[in-house]
């Protein structure tokens, strides 16, 4: 192969070149390599010009985040008056035809639809009127966190690569371990949520009593009706779908009887089954009851079995003397879980698992791998060997920004807020001639109203579609024993008593159009 001259490469570029290139490669091409050189070159160098696009430099930086920023800004702004539920007509169409293309587009044409088709179009879940399923809110220098987090991309996996993430991370696990009452050996992760949190500590479970698939036809778990659909889903995918499952019978507060999980134990042992795990909740997401911890602690202690608390609703409100009351008994739990993107008003995805003893945990999602040889340390433990996940978010900033920032005062004043807002909507809702189904314990009150002409559930059905429809203010509802029952769940930061206000007038306005129609006349 012949360069013709103009092809050849320069000769400053080339001694350069020859340095860096193994000897091996050069001597078998030397001659088709100097040919190639110059195109290879110029092909990188223009296709560096496209790329460096990636990088933005200080001033597109500087002018998108403004934009970003001001958009921001304005969203906050406009809370208060915004309603909590839209329906688009088009339900956000626009995106779906608004392809990924070959050449990006401007900042403000994207922020438009953001606005548009994301941010005004179905509930919103930001807002202090937002009352529905299990409200958070999602603090502002938790945004923060996650921008300072994403800049510098730590790898908060290993201990190795990021020991002050991964200590960050620990900082947060031993608040909220200490903050339950479990001991110094007690270790855990923080998770994407309370799902994942669950499948995490089922799993912990399952290998600490070594349970095998020949097994899992004589081995029961206990729970009540009412815990959550997640853990469910948990024991399906920890291989555990086999096992026999009780629901223990409950009180008229939809609480676990003690009495009737000790009996259903015993019946099972004489049967020459195998009670291993018993799940308690702290907080139900539909009612927000707690079982008694205590004494279901004790009873999993007898037994010898795991004791598991879901505590994804519930959780933080040990950050409060009436909280601390009500959970008594979750220290005696082997695994916790706990939703900062509910009780700690993080923005969605952060949700945390605790496991009494952490080595268990580590068992379980400890590894070995040929890459990661030389990346163990000892003295600390890596949310890797804790978790399914190797590469993950660092999401141990959005939550350590925001409780250094404010301090825990702010947090536990927001809770003890939410449980007296509650108890406040109860009597005033008893007020305006609602039925309450039951004392709230936490912060979801449980409500429906009886018209004197009609069916009930209809009525309570069509007063959720009318709150949905007006928008002020945004409800959900559940089905207890056959009756639509109204929830309001109050957890979000943003809620104060100016919403709890709004809900009452807007039921209220609801219930009078309702009455006047035919079918409750
Ligand atoms: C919300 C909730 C879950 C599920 O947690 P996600 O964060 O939604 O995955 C589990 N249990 C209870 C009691 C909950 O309230």
């Amino acid at each position: 192969m012949t360069c013709s001259t103009n092809e050849r490469i320069n000769p400053s570029l080339s001694s350069n070149f020859s340095e860096g290139v193994s000897t091996k490669f050069y001597t078998a091409g030397a001659n088709a390599l100097i040919c190639i050189m110059p195109d290879l070159i110029k092909k990188i160098r223009s296709l560096e010009k496209v790329s460096r696009q990636l990088e933005p430099g200080d001033e597109a930086r500087k002018s998108v985040l403004k934009k970003v920023l001001d958009y921001s800004d304005d969203f906050l702004r406009d809370l208060e008056t915004a309603k909590v539920f839209e329906k688009k007509d088009d339900s956000g169409k626009e995106l779906s035809e608004t392809p990924v293309t070959e050449e990006g587009k401007d900042i403000d044409t994207l922020l438009g639809l953001i606005s548009r088709n994301v941010d005004h179009n179905g509930v919103n879940p930001a807002s202090g009127g937002y009352l529905g399923y299990i409200p958070g809110g999602g603090l502002y220098f938790s945004a923060t966190g996650d921008y300072l987090a994403d800049v510098s991309n730590r790898f908060a996996g290993m201990y190795f690569a990021s020991p002050g993430a991964v200590r960050m991370e620990n900082v947060l696990i031993r608040w909220m371990s200490d903050m339950l009452g479990f001991p110094k050996e007690a270790a855990g992760n923080l998770t994407s949520g309370g799902s994942i949190a669950n499948l995490i500590a089922v799993t912990t479970a399952r290998d600490n009593f070594g349970i095998k698939g020949r097994d899992l036809d004589r081995c029961v778990i206990y729970h009540t009706a009412q815990y959550h659909h997640c853990i469910d889903k948990s024991i399906r995918i920890a291989g555990l779908k086999e096992c026999i499952k009780r629901n223990i019978p409950m009180d008229d507060s939809f609480r676990m009887i003690p009495g009737e999980l000790d009996k259903q134990i015993q019946i099972d042992l004489k049967n020459g089954l195998r009670p291993w795990l018993v799940i308690a909740s702290a907080g139900t997401t539909d009612v927000g009851a707690v079982d008694p911890l205590d004494k279901i602690g004790s009873i999993a202690r007898k037994y010898e079995m795991w004791f598991h608390v879901d505590a994804a609703y519930g959780g933080f409100f040990m950050l409060t003397a009436k909280g601390k009351k009500v959970l008594k008994g979750i220290e005696l739990a082997d695994s916790v879980v706990l939703d900062p993107h509910k009780g700690l008003f993080l923005p969605y995805g952060t949700g945390a698992v605790i496991v009494r003893d952490g080595a268990k945990l580590q068992n379980t999602f400890s590894f070995q791998a040929n890459y990661m040889k030389y990346a163990t340390e000892e003295n600390e433990y890596s949310p890797a060997e804790m978790s399914p996940e190797l590469t993950k978010h660092f999401r141990g900033m959005r939550m350590w920004l925001p409780l250094m920032l404010h301090g825990v005062k702010a947090f536990r004043a927001a809770l003890e807020e939410k449980l007296l807002l509650t108890r406040y909507f109860h009597e005033k809702i008893r007020e305006a001639g609602f039925e309450t189904i039951l004392e709230p314990e936490l912060s979801v009150a449980t409500y429906r109203f009886i018209p004197s002409n009609g069916d009930a559930n209809d009525f309570n059905s069509r007063l959720l579609e009318e709150v949905k429809k007006d928008g002020r203010v945004f409800i959900s509802a559940t089905t207890l024993e056959g009756r639509v029952v109204l929830r309001m769940a109050c957890l979000s930061f943003r809620t104060h008593v100016e919403h709890i206000d709004l809900l009452l007038l807007v039921l209220k306005e609801k219930v009078e159009k309702l009455l006047a129609d035919p079918a409750f006349k």
